[in-house]
């Protein structure tokens, strides 16, 4: 998982299952410097793809239990559905973070070693 600007520098600050510190985002990208934040709330719409992706792995789940492993019981479908969003729900957060920063955040090419971030104050910290 990439910087949204350069898809070069790391974009969390450690491994989705690091339940410590699950989501936490850089604050600025060590490749191009360029800050993750862009206002206050701005990964709040990252919600709604992480419902998106939760409720789409479970339907595959379903769909793959059934078709293609063949289990017919619905308590073995629930088991395993419950089984794979739960698991998978750190990575699904992450990856759901991730890809709002690409939708909403520009791509500005390759890191530049003589750009200088403009300085903005810390006025929400
Ligand atoms: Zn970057």
């Amino acid at each position: 998982m990439k910087c949204p600007y350069c898809r070069e520098g790391r974009f969390y600050r450690s491994h989705p299952y690091d339940l410590m510190h699950a989501g936490d985002t850089l604050d600025e990208c060590p490749a191009c410097r360029r800050s993750y934040t862009v206002e206050y709330g701005f990964y709040m719409g990252a919600m709604y793809l992480s419902y998106g992706l939760t409720v789409l792995s479970g339907i595959l789940t379903y769909v793959i239990t059934r078709f293609v492993f063949g289990v017919e019981a619905m308590v073995w479908q629930l088991i395993a559905v419950g089984f794979v969003v739960l698991v998978g729900a750190p990575l699904v957060y992450a990856y759901s973070k991730v890809l709002y920063g690409n939708i909403f955040l520009p791509y500005k090419g390759p890191s530049d070693p003589n750009y200088r971030p403009v300085h903005r104050p810390d006025r929400w910290k």
